[in-house]
């Protein structure tokens, strides 16, 4: 028994793997055993294992310099290249970006420099955050408050109050959906409640709304069509201002550079960004802001004191490097486009189990998708507990390929964006086994 803490919400369910190395979208453990990485990791090793690119981008920058960091006073020629080439790329106009070491941590970030902009403008009632049932946003403190998931909640007395966290509709049509209502109406619906929610807390109290474009953790949720336009035109009206976490979404992964252009969300005012940022061969993360906020907050006339932030290894040097080859690669190969393509064909050869027995729905976009397991198929009638997805996860990964379970009873495929044909079908037929296997653990 090891001394390190292993945090799991199924901790009898799930054993532990111990993975000991990778190499392109495999991973082996330490007997030998071979897996294909449907998950990219934690949904982020984007460009695979043992890229030697990367892993001399971070041995050259390791020797050069190793290490500083990027505010009081210090930068940085690698972290400015960084930003520079990460703001040209981003949907978010004149984007500036603050480097942290995790998605968590960028969300943090954000909530801050939403107080300190708002303080700076003279609103600093505007404080309160709509955030989403179904939401992950991370596990700080505030993030887990941002984050929309019973399980992330229990035990902790967040500040929910204090950080003016509010909470809407998740954009779950299958599950969320009243007996007979038709797509269109379920968006009237829920955005309805939306312009409630905001009329009756006050849109002056109201900074941001934050939405994954779509969701990963809670089980790839894909909005309906229309819903971010009409979410976006009741913001608008309101002037609150639109925050797209796109920690999973962002960098190729649902077909596009983001998930903003997939979803048609217009020019985000905030992103958040880490995982894919550096394919996950360093921690970084990017709280971007678009260039208005930022002026606002240097602007002298408007100047509310310091901003009193920064993290040790934030800009870190050598991150800063293997993220800025990352997206030289992403560029120079063509990353998006072909993932792109095969993220059509992983998500027409997924379909191909919606007849299964213990399906119930089938949905994603690009490379990003998930499984949702039922208990009663025409009725749509989900498992009790989670115990149905660990299940599927531990039997799939038996069969040699690593998926996730996400809220209880799906299972979430996020492979590397450089996966190719065949192995998206050695992933089905990996997960055909899986299914069959835990076909017959329910039915038996
Ligand atoms: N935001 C989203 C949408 C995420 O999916 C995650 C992690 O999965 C986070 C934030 C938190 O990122 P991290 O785990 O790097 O703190």
């Amino acid at each position: 028994m090891s001394a390190i803490i292993y945090p799991t919400t199924n901790l009898k369910a799930t054993e532990t793997l111990t993975l000991e190395r990778g190499d392109g979208v495999y991973v082996y453990d330490n007997n030998g055993n071979k897996y294909l990485e449907g998950l990219a990791g934690l949904w982020c090793t984007s460009l695979g294992y043992n890229n030697r690119e990367l892993i001399e981008t971070v041995n050259e920058q390791l020797s050069t310099l190793c290490y500083s960091h990027m505010f009081g006073g210090k930068t940085h020629q690698v972290g400015m290249d960084l930003s520079d080439k990460l703001s040209a790329m981003l949907p978010v106009n004149n984007g500036k970006i603050f480097f942290g070491n995790s998605g968590s941590d960028a969300n943090d970030s954000h909530i801050k420099m939403l107080r300190y902009y708002f303080n700076a403008i003279g609103k600093p009632e505007k404080r309160k955050i709509i955030s989403r049932e179904r939401a992950y946003h991370g596990v700080t403190v505030a993030s887990a408050a941002l984050t929309g998931l019973a399980p992330n909640h229990e035990h902790f007395d967040l500040p929910f109050e204090a950080l003016g966290i509010l909470r809407t509709d998740a954009p779950h049509y299958y599950r969320g959906a009243l007996k007979g209502e038709s797509e269109v109406q379920f968006v009237e619906r829920i955005t309805h409640n939306l312009e409630q929610l905001i009329l009756k807390e006050g849109p002056e109290t109201i900074a941001a709304f934050i939405a994954e474009p779509i969701t990963g953790a809670s089980g790839v949720i894909v909005p309906p069509k229309g819903y971010y336009e009409k979410v976006q035109a009741i913001l608008n009206k309101y002037d609150i201002l639109f925050w797209a976490d796109e920690v999973i979404t962002g960098f190729g992964r649902t077909g596009n550079d983001f998930g903003s252009t997939t979803m048609n969300i217009q020019s985000p005012d905030l992103m958040t960004l880490a995982k894919q940022l550096s394919s996950a061969y360093m921690p970084i993360s990017a709280a971007v802001i678009k260039g208005d906020m930022y002026e606002a907050m240097i602007e002298p006339s408007s100047q509310v004191g310091v901003f009193g932030h920064g993290y040790t290894y934030s800009g870190h040097p050598t991150a800063a490097a293997v993220a800025l080859k990352t997206l030289e690669i992403y560029e120079r190969d063509n990353v998006f486009e072909k993932a792109a393509d095969v993220g059509e064909y992983l998500q027409r050869r997924l379909a191909e189990f919606r007849d299964h027995p213990l399906v119930g729905e089938v949905r994603g976009a690009g490379l990003l998708a998930a499984v949702e397991f039922v208990a009663n198929k025409s009725t749509g009638e989900a498992f009790n507990g989670g115990a149905i997805g660990a299940y599927a996860q531990q039997a799939c990964q038996k069969h040699g390929l690593i998926t996730r379970s996400v809220a209880g009873s799906s299972l979430a495929f996020c492979p590397p964006l450089i996966i190719t044909l065949e192995q998206v079908d050695e992933l089905i037929e990996k997960f055909s086994k899986g299914l069959q296997d835990t076909l017959d653990y329910v039915v038996r």
